[in-house]
């Protein structure tokens, strides 16, 4: 009986030592396994000896494992550089945008128009509406003289009557005829040299970043500097902007001479062949004295080597007249030449293009219309007004 039982006994003990040694076989070779990196982890390039060959050989198994017995050599590759699209059209494919100040002003207008009787109540409502969206003083009071003696004129009016007193107002307002050409064309060797200037926070970075992509767009080089460099998150910024589109950033540490960077930007251009050098530049509205002896000095040493072309004022279009008490002092400082009106998607106030011209006596050039990488278009004041009004012909 003691035999049998010591019998068993060892059957039972090296039954389980036979199946202890296969589990630790099979964890060992669970350990050695190849594994690909997760998706989301950064490309790493493999050690020789990284790969645990002894223990995938072990056990005559090793057929069963795909050929790549180690981890992928994933070769860091640098990201595609984008093909961005042309410039061209762009306003058209962004009006729906402007929906807000086309409810706030557009619908706004041409439903009080409409009315049977224009009593001074709806006159005084007309001007409220257009004060609310940003149009100014000045060219409000303008607005209404002119609709009241064209209405007068009129008489009874159609819809279609109304709609078109009303596009003609605006778009003598917004300046059908002012000339929004952006200067990026190069002079022979030289590039142009386009400075963006405008408070943190208005989306500076952001339309220089968005400008490089549209200009790549258009079949133009692009070399980037980064001269906001009171800010290290400026520059990386830039920096992801510019290469997304193969646009050379240059660069310095923080704190570094916004002046040196924008020098060594246009250096670097010339030396590229580059038909455009954009430069950020830093929007501390420290003191008057103190921003302009910065851009001063920006300017000055850039035209040690180029001409400055164009100077863009970054304007955030919901920023009403606070924005507009920055756009003057910078316009004090620098002679500005172009506004860039961001955020015009994210306001009812589009009425600040036909008070921010006025006030600068510049014409919007360029404007944002969402955070997309292809939301900035070169303005166009028609496109501009028929989707204020709600272009029904076109949506
Ligand atoms: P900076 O401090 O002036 O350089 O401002 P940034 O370029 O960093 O932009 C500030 C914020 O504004 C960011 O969140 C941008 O995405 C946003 N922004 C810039 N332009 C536009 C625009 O046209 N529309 C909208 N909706 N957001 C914008």
């Amino acid at each position: 009986m003691s035999d049998y039982l010591a019998i068993i006994v060892a059957v039972v003990v090296i039954a389980l030592a036979a199946v202890g040694g296969l589990f630790l076989q099979f964890r060992s070779r669970g350990r050695g396994a190849p594994t690909l990196p997760p998706p989301e982890a950064p490309p790493v390039i493999t050690e020789p000896e990284a790969p645990p060959r002894e223990e995938a050989e072990e056990g005559g198994v090793t057929t069963t494992v795909p050929p790549p017995a180690r981890p992928v050599e994933v070769i860091a590759v640098p990201p595609a550089v984008e093909i961005p699209p042309p410039s061209a059209g762009r306003m058209v494919r962004l009006r729906a945008r402007l929906a807000r100040s086309q409810n706030a002003l557009g619908r706004g207008l041409l439903e009080l128009l409409s009315r049977d009787r224009l009593d001074d109540d709806v006159w005084d409502e007309i001007e409220e509406t257009l004060i609310t969206a940003d149009v100014g003083v000045g060219p409000t009071r303008v607005m209404v003289d002119e609709l009241r003696t064209k209405v007068k004129v009129l008489g009874s009016r159609t819809p279609e009557e109304v709609r078109a007193l009303l596009r003609e107002q605006l778009l003598t307002q917004v300046g059908a005829d002012m000339d929004r050409t952006l200067h990026v064309t190069s002079h022979g060797t030289r590039p142009a040299v386009v400075l963006v200037v405008g408070v943190n926070g208005t989306g500076k970075t952001t339309t220089t970043g968005k400008l490089a992509r549209a200009l790549i767009g258009d079949g133009r080089k692009v070399v980037l500097g980064a001269a906001d460099t009171f800010r290290a998150a400026a520059a990386d910024q830039l920096q992801t902007w510019g290469e997304r589109v193969g646009a050379e950033v240059v660069r310095k540490d923080e704190g570094a001479d916004p002046a040196s960077v924008a020098f060594d930007a246009v250096a670097r251009g010339i030396d590229d062949k580059a038909d455009v050098v954009i430069v950020d530049t830093a929007g501390r509205l420290h003191t008057k004295t103190g921003l302009m002896d910065e851009l001063g000095k920006v300017k000055r040493v850039i035209e040690k080597k180029a001409m400055v072309d164009e100077v863009l004022l970054v304007l955030d279009a919901t920023t009403g007249q606070n924005g507009m008490r920055q756009a003057r002092v910078f316009a004090e400082v620098v002679n500005i030449t172009g506004i860039a009106l961001t955020k015009l998607d994210g306001t009812a106030k589009g009425g600040i293009v036909i008070s921010v011209q006025r006030e600068l006596g510049v014409p919007v050039k360029l404007a944002g219309l969402g955070e997309g990488p292809d939301d900035l278009a070169p303005f166009d004041p028609e496109v501009f007004v028929d989707a204020i009004l709600g272009d029904h012909q076109n949506g």
